[in-house]
């Protein structure tokens, strides 16, 4: 099982509203999906439109969810929010359309994961603002259409790959958000701590950041633990001795990686010498779902350059076996 700390997964404490940036100024990081947005939502408030359909796409924790909030916001619209494994029948999303205000937008989270049926629903929607609907059985069977208020569609995907290109094809403004750098997180994390009343030192703020995997949601919670032992330790301020005992309490290591991601690595190089190795395969011996191994254990490790996807399967690069501590047998890959 993925570490419920260091996981960028969803967690309930997460949905802690207080720490959520409310605006685009608030938002830290992704400069340019930001600049995009602001001008794509002044445009459109000019025109007194609805903002063209937005999808929102990468690893997990990076603030997609988020960002669409203050897309609502900054509109000044309404906010409805649901998930594409939650719409299981073309009525159900029948109904959360007919019940939009003028100008909502309806965020569908792992929109990847609509079902067929579902996602037919939302072609005509998103494209004509109209729903077409069968009535009746057999013969005497007729389609009607019926109008939709004007509404902005955001959707959210760990992966773009994953969408239909007909799903794809009709997001006017596809935003790609990539991990964060140490910098961008040290901001976030001195943010969070003046929310939360906590005095962070900048050396421990760094620390924070360093080892957040590149991830918001990640310096958000590793804020929180190193809250708790500092509290326990009886330390007022978060310095990065603070931090880095702490941290290291919870087996995160200096490159901001855990238990999981050192046994990936450790798969790679000690049963397969590196690899190349398939993701089936590392799925089976991790007991983890392909998706998790794909969707948030390899990018931040390929952002690290520890690690390469190649045509053949995973192999463990240069970095990857020194990370570990351990020298590539002769002749294995790099
Ligand atoms: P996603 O939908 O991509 O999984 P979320 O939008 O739920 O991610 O964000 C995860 C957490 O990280 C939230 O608690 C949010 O407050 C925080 N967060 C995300 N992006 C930022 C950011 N740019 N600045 C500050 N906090 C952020």
């Amino acid at each position: 099982m993925l570490d419920p700390i260091t996981s960028p997964a969803r967690q309930p404490e997460d949905i802690d509203a207080a720490l959520r940036p409310k605006s685009l100024d608030d938002f830290v990081g992704q400069k340019s999906a930001r600049e995009n947005l602001r001008v794509f939502i002044a445009a459109a408030r000019a025109r007194g439109e609805a903002l063209d359909h937005v999808l929102f796409f990468g690893p997990p924790g990076l603030g997609k969810t988020t960002l669409a909030q203050i897309v609502a916001r900054e509109m000044g619209v309404g906010f409805r929010a649901t998930s594409g494994p939650v719409i299981a029948k073309s009525g159900d999303l029948a109904a959360l359309l007919t019940n939009l205000e003028d100008g909502d937008v309806l965020f569908i989270d792992e929109i990847h994961r609509l079902a067929p049926a579902v996602e037919e629903v939302l072609y005509p929607a998103m494209e004509d603002r109209a729903l077409d609907l069968m009535i009746g059985e057999g013969p005497s069977a007729r389609s009607v259409r019926i109008d939709l208020p004007r509404f902005t569609l955001v959707g959210a995907t760990t992966r773009q790959g994953l969408l239909t290109t007909p799903l794809r094809d009709r997001f006017g403004i596809p935003v790609r958000l990539s991990f964060y750098t140490v910098d961008e997180l040290r901001q976030v994390v001195t943010r969070a701590a003046g929310l939360l009343g906590l005095t962070l030192a900048d050396d421990g703020a760094a620390e924070v950041a360093k080892r957040s995997r590149g991830t918001p949601r990640i310096a958000g919670r590793l804020l929180r633990r190193v809250r708790d032992f500092a509290h326990a330790a009886g330390e007022d301020v978060v310095t990065a001795k603070v931090a880095d005992a702490s941290l290291n309490r919870l087996d995160v290591d200096q490159l901001g990686l855990d238990a999981m991601d050192r046994r990936y690595l450790t798969m790679i190089a000690d049963i397969y010498r590196g690899g190349p190795v398939g993701v089936e395969t590392l799925a089976a011996g991790l007991s983890e779902p392909r998706d998790t191994i794909e969707e948030v254990i390899e990018p931040f490790l390929i952002q690290l350059g520890l690690i390469a996807r190649t045509a053949r399967g995973r192999c463990l690069n240069a970095g990857g076996w020194k990370h570990l501590g351990l020298t590539p047998p002769s002749g294995a890959q790099d």
